[in-house]
């Protein structure tokens, strides 16, 4: 071997890693090369591959591309915007800088609104599609609508719903203004995080993810006070809404739901945290 192996690279990133702070260094060291050697070698490097890569010389294109991936890690960029993708459900879905990372914890909606009879949905703030597209693929032949106020996430969730092979329509909307017609399912992962613990957040959420996609600048209540009151005109009688909500926000959003004349309950997520309400009108 005349240059570095796959491994020197390897290792010196891990150190690089860590010294930044990175929660998870070897975790993402690795993904990151998986992404950088499937960039470079033009076809799809999976993890059982890495061993022989780490073992071998790496080619001369992986040198900078990798450096590059690792550099933008330092800088606390998530890894999904470094590479391009999250996986959600059972999907991958393109992200951009305009767009909130899907979460697993959002799976938990997803689930619970399959678990409802419904023909069409309305996902108010769909960012990449994840939770329309989702919902689409499991029943195509339900409609749906996914509204956002940021066009540059819009157009990801187009691509996302295209290359995912789902029909959905696709509209720029501030929550229910500018959208017309009723649903029998309405879903929403809104910003929901207070103006006052934006900085507790990791630099990855903080500095990398679009700020208007994780707080309201306010109590982390106020997109839910325009769903509650937009709701009932925008359902089909004994329609359904389901929401994300921040696992000390329950209470507050069910008796938000509830004084509109919603039965309300709560779901929890695998950590056991409340992290769902579902509202039935
Ligand atoms: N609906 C998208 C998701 O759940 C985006 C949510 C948001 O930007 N707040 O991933």
């Amino acid at each position: 071997m005349t240059g570095p192996s796959g491994a020197d690279l390897w290792a010196d990133a891990i150190a690089r890693l860590s010294d930044a702070g990175v929660e998870d260094p070897q975790g993402d060291a690795t993904r990151l090369m998986m992404a950088a050697l499937t960039r470079v070698l033009g076809k799809q490097v999976k993890r059982h591959h890495m061993r022989d890569h780490l073992n071998a010389e790496a080619p001369p294109e992986l040198i900078p591309a990798y450096r590059d991936m690792i550099e933008a890690r330092t800088a606390r960029q998530p890894v999904s915007q470094i590479i391009g993708y999250r996986s959600f459900w059972k999907h991958d879905f393109s992200v951009s800088r305009d767009t909130l990372d899907p979460r697993p914890e959002t799976e938990l909606l997803v689930e619970t609104a399959l678990e409802l009879p419904w023909d069409s949905v309305l996902d108010l703030g769909t960012g990449t599609g994840a939770i329309l597209i989702s919902l689409l693929a499991e029943r195509p032949a339900a409609r749906g609508l996914g509204t956002d106020i940021s066009q540059g996430a819009l157009s990801v969730a187009r691509d996302n719903a295209q290359r995912i092979g789902v029909t959905a329509e696709f509209a720029v909307a501030d929550w229910f203004d500018g959208v017309d017609g009723r649903f029998d399912l309405i879903v929403s992962n809104p910003p929901y995080i207070a103006a006052d613990e934006m900085a507790a957040l990791s630099p990855e959420v903080r500095e990398w993810e679009p700020r208007r996609a994780l707080t309201d600048e306010a109590d982390g209540l106020s997109a839910y006070r325009v769903i509650v009151a937009g709701a009932k005109a925008h359902l089909n009688p004994g329609g359904h809404v389901l929401v994300e909500i921040g696992w000390r926000q329950g209470g507050a959003v069910c008796a938000l739901f509830e004084a509109v004349g919603a039965k309300t309950r709560i779901l929890s997520d695998l950590d056991g945290r409340d992290r769902v309400v579902h509202a039935a009108f």
